[in-house]
């Protein structure tokens, strides 16, 4: 018997769902790509970024996806030979270190202790020892999603203030902006990171990077700067199409023009709020399901859980069934385990345009194939994370 007909349904952290809306905003025909409407919309696109990240700094655009958007972010601002220090706590930090790496920095990784996130004492006490400022960057994510852990980049911030180093801070947020709350410029944040596919609901392709004036002075002095991904150029006073440095992402444009409407529509505070309430619900029914040697969440402090993706350890349940049978029985895709976690976990995406159904409709058929396959589980799950919605639509 097949079940599995209607609208599949993704529950990765990313690509999230398109919303309908963003979809046919990108189907239009070609425009003039040196004036007219497109250069208009364009231009309210990187106007209207900055509020996205919370700041007042210069908001960038790469035809990328987020690793684009890391080495733009790098080669813009620090030099062969500098050193960075990367703060990991899953599997993405890491990547943009060796990025850093590869370019010619030095990158040092300062490792967060086992399932939880970076431990602000522990940058400050290394920040504190590195008398000479060799570190000119620290490089951290404010939601790792391999881990699922979420790190407090205010404390990181407190951190190097306290151990007055001037070291960069950059984060990276692709997993999290429009989904956590996140405040670039009060929380003194140099250099954020962002990618189109994940809480800002946009397919794979666009490349976000904003910059303080910290940043921008650091890139005066920058030897990495590369012809494609150097702001001066994008920069300068000429045509708009340089701040593409090329061609336009046309479509994308129209897209990510409908989805900063949709975000201004609901309001980042409303958009963090409901984020929160999801999670809470993904997060009561992973607990129902909890048991000793079966399933448990990756991140053992539940503050220290992210609002916008769960990674659940699977213990003695195959993970790789649980995938087959939710996704080839019941179209359900979730997330695979990414990095160490792989081959013992599995990830609940809950960001971007989701509303009840989605995310009950995810964890019910998740218990379901918890079911079929005869898994351990303390309790209905899908009790728990009803009641949780419950609160809020009876308020
Ligand atoms: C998805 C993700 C990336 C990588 O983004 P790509 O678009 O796949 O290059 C980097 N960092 C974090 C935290 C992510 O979630």
């Amino acid at each position: 018997m097949k079940l599995n007909r209607g609208r599949a349904v993704t529950s990765m952290p990313g690509p999230s769902v398109i919303p309908d809306r963003v979809l046919s905003a990108m189907h239009v025909s070609m425009p003039n790509i040196y004036n007219g409407d497109l250069i208009d919309i364009s231009k309210s696109v990187f106007a209207d970024l900055p509020a996205v990240a919370r700041t007042t700094g210069q908001a960038f655009i790469a035809i990328s996806n987020g690793h684009g958007a890391w080495e733009m972010a790098l080669t813009n601002t620090l030099s062969r030979d500098d050193k960075v220090l990367v703060l990991e706590s899953g599997r993405f930090a890491v990547g943009w270190g060796e990025q850093a790496k590869m370019l010619g920095c030095e990158a040092e990784i300062l490792h967060a202790p086992n399932r939880a996130s970076i431990d602000p004492n522990d940058l400050e006490i290394r920040l504190r020892a590195d008398k000479d400022h060799k570190i000119k960057a620290v490089l951290v994510v404010q939601v790792d999603t391999a881990s699922g852990v979420w790190n407090d980049i205010a404390a990181l911030r407190q951190a190097m203030n306290s151990a007055q180093h001037p070291a960069l801070l950059m984060v990276d947020c692709i997993a999290s902006l429009g989904c956590v709350e996140y405040l670039m410029d009060d929380w003194g944040v140099d250099i954020t990171v962002g990618g189109s596919q994940k809480g800002l609901m946009v397919p794979p392709g666009l490349g976000f990077v904003w910059a303080n004036a910290k940043a921008m002075a650091a890139h005066k002095s920058a030897d990495m700067r590369s012809p494609y991904w150097d702001w001066t150029a994008r920069l300068s006073e000429q045509a708009h199409y340089l701040r593409y440095c090329g061609t336009a992402p046309v479509q994308h444009i129209y897209a990510m023009r409908t989805a900063l409407d949709m975000i201004a529509e609901e309001g980042l505070e409303e958009i963090w709020e409901r984020h929160t309430i999801f999670a809470n619900a993904v997060r009561a029914a992973v607990a129902a399901w909890s048991t000793p040697g079966g399933l448990e969440f990756n991140i053992i402090a539940p503050s220290q859980r992210s609002n916008s993706t769960t990674t659940i350890l699977s213990g003695s349940i195959d993970s790789a069934r649980l995938h087959k049978i939710c996704e080839a029985g019941a179209g359900l895709t979730l997330g695979i385990g990414l990095g160490d976690l792989a081959a013992q976990s599995f990830r609940i995406g809950h960001m971007g345009h989701l509303n009840p159904p989605m995310v009950l409709g995810t964890l019910a058929t998740v218990e379901a194939a918890l079911l079929a396959m005869d898994a351990p589980m303390s309790a209905s799950g899908i009790t728990e994370a009803a009641k949780i919605i419950a609160k809020e639509l009876a308020s």
